[in-house]
């Protein structure tokens, strides 16, 4: 197991957490330890990786500020699991009140092979709430000897009487970036070629976690010599960016025939609806990052994709991104149980691309504002009601209209914009007659 392997072994190998390491580095310099410590955060981002290190450098004779030298016999005790003065429970398959019964007898006596007993206690939410009052107790006046390492990936499951007990420290994601290091630093040392976004994509897929990262990889140098985004996306099944970025164009330029003519494509090819829903919210979140921050170092993607969605999106405004990003998470809750997806999916696509049905964007009322600015400035044609007749009043005759104060109403030839709107309308119902 990859992950297995290259665990990090000492600080200094911990990819991502630096504040913790901050104040854990201190504390290992000192010598001076809290009784207990609970580890919250994502999964994957070092929390027993890190739990291990501590209480390898709290018991090692030669430790240093990067933590345990991990020769020494402490460190080898530790290592090879085989002192029960070290004790390492999972929580997820022990997690009754006998289970920390068993544990809390043993933390009366004093260490016998390392200077202090360490209890580690992973997945500690799983605990039932007799086993987390059972543990309450100890926590609160624990022996001198013991140390208690609890790590979490959900804390607002913990009791607040253990959460108040416990020094706390959060694991952020680890960020792409650094994932990305860490992948290239193991492929170069199993001398395997690769392709840089590929490394890229596999941290993408991550999301945050090392070990995630770590696995997915070792799947797919498995299968390949060479490690190329085309078999990152074969293997993981993954649909192209470059297709959300094209459905999404057909949205904002409202060309529902296009979008739609590309879901047939992608229906066609049988990749997951899901996935695409997934990958064009993905696209949406980028987006409005770009659009937000104007910075494009704040996406991490190819520099072909950040200059594309940059120009998209910048025919939108905030808002409009905003409301298709409602659009696909209602739609990505409504097609986890949907007998039709594809259905779905295509209606969802021609709502996104009529502009009738969201809130007018205030880029769409300026552009409207603009071209009856222009109208008005080149002048026009003015149809008016009286009681029992109408009359069409040449623009260069307005003035005869003020005069008269008897305007009823003033029917101002369409926009092109709902012209286009109802164009876009006809086509779309046309089309979707083939498939309902
Ligand atoms: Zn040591």
């Amino acid at each position: 197991m990859l992950y297995a392997d290259y665990r990090p072994t000492n600080l200094k190998e911990v990819v991502g957490q630096e504040q913790n390491l901050v104040t854990l580095r201190e504390q290992i310099k000192i010598q001076k330890y809290d009784s207990a410590y609970l580890f919250n955060g994502h999964r994957g981002t070092g929390k027993t990786s890190i739990a291990r290190i501590l209480s390898r450098s709290i018991c090692c004779i030669s430790t240093t500020e990067d933590g345990p030298c991990n020769v020494c016999q402490s460190c080898k005790t530790i290592l090879t699991n085989s002192t029960l003065d070290f004790v390492e429970l999972d929580a997820a398959s022990h997690s009754s009140i006998n289970d920390i019964k068993e544990l809390i007898s043993s933390t009366q006596y004093a260490p016998t092979v390392l200077s202090r007993k360490i209890y580690i206690i992973d997945e500690v939410h799983n605990l039932s709430s007799s086993a987390f009052d059972a543990l309450l107790k100890t926590i609160e006046e624990p022996p001198a000897h013991c140390i208690f390492i609890l790590c979490t990936t959900e804390l607002h499951k913990i009791p607040a009487t253990i959460k108040s007990r416990c020094s706390i420290y959060q694991f952020s994601a680890i960020s792409i970036s650094a994932i990305s290091e860490r992948l290239i630093l193991v492929l170069n040392e199993l001398n395997k070629d690769f392709e840089i976004d590929a490394i890229n994509l596999i941290a993408k897929q991550a999301d945050g976690s090392m070990r995630d990262a770590l696995s997915i990889m070792e799947k797919l140098i498995i299968s390949c010599n060479t490690l190329t985004i085309k078999h990152v996306k074969t293997i993981l099944c993954l649909m192209d960016d470059e297709i959300s970025i094209q459905i999404l164009s057909s949205i904002i330029e409202r060309e529902g025939i296009k979008a739609i003519e590309l879901l047939k494509t992608i229906y066609g090819e049988g990749k997951n609806l899901a996935q695409l829903v997934d990958n064009l919210l993905q696209t949406l979140t980028d987006g409005v990052v770009l659009y937000s921050s104007k910075d494009m170092t704040s996406v991490y993607n190819t520099e072909t994709y950040k200059a594309t969605l940059y120009n998209l999106v910048n025919e939108c405004d905030i808002q409009q991104l905003f409301w298709y990003i409602d659009q696909f998470c209602v739609l990505r809750e409504k097609i986890r149980n949907s007998l039709n997806p594809y259905m779905d999916v295509m209606l969802y696509i021609i709502k996104c691309c009529n502009s009738k049905l969201f809130n007018e964007s205030t880029h769409d009322i300026l552009k409207r504002l603009s071209a009856l600015e222009n109208q008005i400035t080149e002048g026009m044609n003015v149809q008016i009601e009286y009681n029992s007749s109408t009359e069409i009043i040449s623009k260069d005759n307005i003035t005869e209209v003020e005069e008269k104060s008897i305007i009823h109403n003033i029917d101002i030839e369409q926009s092109e914009d709902v012209e286009a709107d109802e164009n876009i309308e006809a086509e779309v119902l046309s089309l979707l007659s083939d498939y309902l």
